[in-house]
This record gives C-alpha cells, sequence and structure tokens, in this order.
C-alpha cells in the first residue's frame, strides 16, 4: 500500500494544536511521591561526629570535614551532591537522624565546584 503523503504534514498540524508536553520550570513543577529523594539535610546541633555517614556511603560522597562550633571543634559531613546516588543509606545508619534526605531538587549549578556542600551549607 502506497504511503500517505499527506501523512507528515497531518502530524505536524497535530503537534501544532496539542498541548506542550514539557512543563514552565520552576514555576510549575511535578509532585513528588511520599518516597522521594532530594537533597540531603544536616542539623548540626544533633549531629555527634560519628562518621558512620561518610563510612557507609557507596560512592565516596561524604567527607568528614572539621568544623568549629559553641562546644569547639568537631568534623561533620560535607557531601559532593554531584556523586550523590539518593540512597538514603547515610539517612538510615545515622544514629541522632540529624541528616536527612529532603523533596529538594533543586541543585543545577553552572559551576561544579558549588556541588560540594560543607556542614553549614547544609544545615
Ligand atoms: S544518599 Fe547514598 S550516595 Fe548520597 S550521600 Fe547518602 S549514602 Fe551517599
Ligand atoms: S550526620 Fe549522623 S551519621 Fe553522619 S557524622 Fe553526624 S551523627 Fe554521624
Amino acid at each position: 500500500m502506497a504511503a500517505n503523503p499527506a501523512k507528515p504534514i497531518i502530524e505536524v498540524l497535530k503537534q501544532i494544536v496539542s498541548k506542550p508536553y514539557t512543563m514552565e520550570y520552576p514555576e510549575n513543577r511535578e509532585s513528588l511521591t511520599d518516597n522521594y529523594r532530594g537533597v540531603e539535610k544536616l542539623d548540626m546541633k544533633t549531629c555527634i561526629s560519628c562518621s558512620a555517614c561518610a563510612r557507609i556511603c557507596p560512592n565516596s560522597t561524604i567527607t568528614m570535614v572539621d568544623v568549629d562550633t559553641d562546644k569547639g571543634a568537631k568534623v561533620m559531613p560535607e557531601i559532593n551532591i554531584e556523586r550523590c546516588l539518593f540512597c538514603g543509606l547515610c539517612e538510615e545508619v545515622c544514629p541522632p537522624k540529624c541528616l536527612v534526605l529532603t523533596k529538594s531538587y533543586d541543585f543545577e549549578r553552572y559551576d561544579r565546584r558549588e556541588f560540594v556542600k560543607r556542614p553549614e551549607e547544609l544545615d
């Protein structure tokens, strides 16, 4: 059977009048599922510097770094979000539950160095 020569034109016209497939980000956003895992948040006040998060991380995303606090120098997690798999293991093993994955997915950056978040930036 011969191909209909008008078919491509009909397809183009259909696309012109159809609703766009993309959303206007950031004005409009997809709703997230309950188990969505996004950028980490750290409560520096309750972190006990145990390093369990850094040890469990499967992609070497967490580095323990020195931080000055009211109670003196401590080590706390610095996270390279670019390397994060959002597996949630760091949240799972954290004894005081001070490191959690949030619903935030806004972490686009122009400079790759900005993916590395010091504890103060995660707090
Ligand atoms: S979510 Fe997974 S990959 Fe990301 S920092 Fe935690 S343990 Fe590492
Ligand atoms: S964030 Fe949690 S697991 Fe990581 S060092 Fe602090 S207390 Fe330990």
